[in-house]
């Protein structure tokens, strides 16, 4: 049986360790919060108690953190010194590019073989194993990368080598914070324009406004597929989170020479929501903000 360890188990995590273990894997589990350690180990996985004891006897280690100075510390100070050199090591954070080329040369180094492979579909499809895989990793390494996250996925892509996962996710998520952003002010003016809110959807969803952010993930409670947002907008994905890949967006956008306003101007709506006290919440909360209803939020 492939030996998993799985480092992170938070709102992503939790669901996507579950994956391995209905998939057949045998699981060892770590993550700094007892809380959800006991989440996975319900679902059938070891509790490792340490990631030393977790990656020891590892096929392949997957890690998933909140962003790149965690992602280097747990790679530098616990897995490269303790797993295996057979393991196949798995970054499914998002993290800068930078950080994740570092790694990436250090575990090589270490006589590793490594791949980032950031995800793309949220907590729903981190649950159901149907996550989109944005990988950056050695051509030949490729096919066992897809094996190991073939229980959690519903596509597996690479996108190159070392760091071109991670520049394909914060290009995509740039995207989804504006369409997101943008739907929400579409149910806002549709509010004050007098149209019911459910009915303004299906009509969208069906005319040239169709994207996901309407029609998978509807910031509006009560319409579409359940979401955060029918649950006050907890769990789901953190509007921090987003906030860290506007920024990470932003700051290759600056390096790279690129123009990219409307995500400029998403990190700065985002930032605000986030100073408003409202980083904890899903990021389609941002929708409370434009409605000029921030009182919902604390409701
Ligand atoms: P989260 O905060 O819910 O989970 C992160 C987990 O990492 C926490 O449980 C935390 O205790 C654990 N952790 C932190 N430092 C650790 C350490 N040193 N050792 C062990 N565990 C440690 O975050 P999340 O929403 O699960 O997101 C994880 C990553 O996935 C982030 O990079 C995020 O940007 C990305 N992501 C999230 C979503 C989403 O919808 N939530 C979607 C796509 C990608």
């Amino acid at each position: 049986m492939t030996r998993i360890a799985f480092i992170g188990l938070g709102n992503m995590g939790g669901g996507m360790a579950a994956r391995q273990v209905v998939g057949g894997r045998e699981v060892r589990a770590f993550d700094l919060s007892e809380a959800a350690v006991k989440k996975v180990v319900a679902a059938g996985a070891f509790e490792a108690g340490s990631i030393a004891r977790a990656v020891e006897q590892a096929d392949a280690v997957i890690t998933m953190l909140p962003a790149g100075p965690q992602v280097r510390k747990v790679y530098d100070e616990h897995i490269l010194l303790h797993a295996p050199k057979s393991a196949l090591l798995i970054d499914c954070s998002t993290i800068d590019v930078d950080s994740a080329r570092a790694v990436a040369a250090q575990a090589k180094a270490a006589g590793f073989r490594f791949a980032d492979a950031p995800v793309s579909g949220g907590t729903a499809a981190a649950d159901a194993g149907t996550l989109a895989f944005m990988v950056g990793c050695a051509e030949s390494d490729f096919a066992d990368v897809e094996e190991v996250l073939k229980p959690m996925a519903r596509a597996v892509i690479r996108a190159g080598e070392s760091g071109a996962g991670q520049a394909a996710k914060i290009c995509n998520n740039m995207l989804l914070a504006i369409t997101m952003i943008g739907t929400c002010e579409a149910f806002a003016l549709a509010e004050k324009l007098g149209l019911e809110a459910g009915r303004f959807s299906e009509i969208a969803s069906k005319s040239s406004g169709q994207c996901w952010s309407l029609t998978t993930y509807a910031p509006w409670p009560g319409v579409g597929p359940q979401t955060p947002s029918d649950r006050n907008y907890e769990g789901g994905f953190a509007t921090a989170m987003m906030l860290k890949d506007l920024k990470l967006a932003q700051e290759a956008a600056a390096r790279a020479g690129a123009t990219t306003p409307l995500g400029n101007q998403a990190e700065a709506t985002y930032a605000l929501f986030d100073r408003l006290g409202f980083g904890g919440k899903d990021f389609s909360g941002i929708l409370q903000l434009l409605r000029g209803n921030l009182a919902a939020l604390k409701a």
